[in-house]
């Protein structure tokens, strides 16, 4: 019976347009996340709206069988301005999963209600009240680094590359 799989776990994205890509259906959560964790870093070469993590229970007919363990959509990251921005609607938790980015939003685990968010390369790292003020403070940074002309400020390697990168962004105007 041990070696029997009761459940499996199934990791997809959905395609904007509707179609659905499924990454696989494996034994563990862990490694369903890691599948689709991977898959993410290079969701800014195609146009994804939404992943899922659901678990289907073996040899149960019908919706009882399935669960979902996570939903997540996919938004033009506030910082970077690369769709690689994936949140987590239930456990309000989001993360740029673009290359030198990881600008992130999460409510604080220390003051239920408050609103964490931060920009790992300047280590950057703010409170807020609500989800909006934490976006907002967001694209301020963003606006702020596209503005930004002098690297040196900033000293270390992957922040120049990012702000190339934001630089190649804005050229294309991708948000205003
Ligand atoms: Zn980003």
């Amino acid at each position: 019976m041990a070696d029997e799989v009761q459940r499996v776990f199934v990791a997809s994205v959905v395609e904007e347009g509707g179609n659905s890509l499924a990454l696989g259906c494996f034994s563990s959560e862990e490694t369903a996340w890691q599948v689709l964790r991977n898959f993410l870093k290079k969701s800014e070469l195609m146009v994804l709206v939404s992943s899922t993590v659901v678990v289907w229970d073996i040899d149960v007919i019908g919706e009882n069988g399935v669960n979902v363990l996570s939903t997540m959509e996919c938004k033009d990251c506030p910082v970077c301005g690369r769709r690689t921005f994936w949140m987590d609607l239930e456990n309000f938790s989001a993360l740029c999963h673009g290359d030198a980015c990881a600008a992130w939003v999460e409510e604080s685990t220390l003051e239920p209600g408050i609103i964490d968010c931060g920009w790992p390369p300047i280590r950057f790292l703010k409170q807020a009240q609500d989800i909006e003020e934490a976006f907002s403070e967001l694209f301020k940074l963003g606006d702020q680094m596209k503005a930004i002309s002098k690297v040196d400020s900033l000293g270390e390697h992957e922040p120049q590359q990012m702000l190339d990168a934001f630089r190649k962004k804005s050229a294309l105007g991708s948000k205003d």
